[in-house]
């Protein structure tokens, strides 16, 4: 298992957008509302995300980026072996000791008495700043140079239009999972994406598409019940069957508000256009599940991209039977 948890661990941080993926995950924890995104040269030279969320207490800064005890990383190998101690409230500190990462933070005023946000600097995790500073309430952090003290890990990455990629990627599965945030992505400085805040998912979807996209959506609903007489709700937009794709690329699943991937319901999804499409076409969808915690496993994989359901087959069932009773209604 040491060797299967270094692997996985060791993917968490594997290019910027694993940093962007992060450092989002953590303004919408700390409830934000607002967050931008810049990028520069891919995230290679910078990626900068400032929230308008709670912010950290000045006495957690510290901690948050030097939680590991030996957290200077000066190798390629230093960074296995910081990768095999797991990675779950590690995510700043890993981002921290391979780059240079520049953080500042301001609560509310109420719970710490204090009315100055904190900054604090590092390089390769050597803290050489950690101060007061004027600053808006919320976060931002700024990481400089990724990877720029492992030559090994900065070779790997691709050219700065490719990571830029993949970091609008991450950026997409994000906004698709909260509508209701405003967000903006920039590259070079010039403007991406800027998404208002909505409360209506659909509208998101367009945005982001376009309307030609979302006029041939296909709003589907279904709700089970556990034995135990819990509600697993399925919920979203699946493609019209006369549009497809030659890729798997727009399919989204969320869990729960985060994005996933499963292989099971990827299946279930193509078993339910069955005959619909042509060979090699893929549907769109965009689909959302809710269900208690419990009944699912989300610490299989250290960026909780893949999860374990407890019962997985009623799931597989619940989605291929929503979707083929739509589509038997509307007479496909
Ligand atoms: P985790 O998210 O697993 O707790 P991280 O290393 O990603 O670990 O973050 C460490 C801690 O730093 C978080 O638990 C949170 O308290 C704080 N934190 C990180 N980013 C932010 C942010 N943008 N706003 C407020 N607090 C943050
Ligand atoms: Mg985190």
């Amino acid at each position: 298992p040491h060797v299967i948890n270094r692997i996985a661990a060791g993917e968490v941080i594997e290019r910027p957008a694993s940093v962007v993926k992060e450092l989002l995950e953590n303004s919408v924890d700390a409830l934000a509302t607002r967050i931008e995104v810049d990028i520069s040269t891919g995230g290679i030279d910078l990626i900068r995300i400032s929230d308008n969320g709670e912010g950290m207490h000045p006495d957690d800064l510290l901690l948050s980026v030097t939680s590991h005890a030996t957290s200077k990383i000066r190798s390629d190998e230093d960074l296995q072996k910081v990768a095999t101690m797991g990675f779950r409230g590690e995510a700043l500190a890993s981002i921290a000791s391979i780059s240079r990462f520049r953080i500042r933070t301001r609560r509310l005023g109420l719970d710490t008495g204090l009315d100055t946000g904190r900054e604090l600097q590092a390089d390769g995790g050597d803290v050489n700043i950690n101060r007061e500073c004027g600053c808006p309430q919320g976060t931002v952090i700024e990481v400089h140079n990724l990877f720029f003290n492992t030559p090994a890990r900065r070779k790997f990455l691709k050219k700065p239009s490719t990571e830029f990629g993949r970091i609008s990627e991450q950026f997409s599965k994000i906004a698709l999972a909260n509508p209701n945030l405003h967000l903006v992505l920039r590259h070079n400085d010039k403007l991406v994406y800027e998404l208002p805040a909505t409360p209506n998912q659909l509208e998101r979807i367009r945005r982001f598409f376009g309307s030609d996209l979302g006029d041939k959506l296909i709003p589907v609903e279904s709700k089970a019940t556990t034995e135990a007489g819990e509600e697993i709700r399925l919920w979203g937009f699946v493609g019209d069957p006369s549009f497809s794709r030659g890729t798997r690329k727009d399919q989204y699943l969320f869990l729960n508000g985060r994005h996933i991937q499963d292989r099971s319901l990827q299946h279930a999804l193509g078993e339910a256009y069955r005959g619909l499409l042509m060979v090699g076409r893929h549907p769109v969808s965009f689909l959302f599940l809710e269900l208690p915690p419990h009944l699912v496993d989300v610490n299989v994989h250290p960026t909780k991209t893949e999860v374990r359901f407890q019962d997985g087959q009623s799931l597989y069932r619940q989605l291929l039977h929503t979707l083929r009773d739509k589509f038997l209604s509307l007479n496909f």
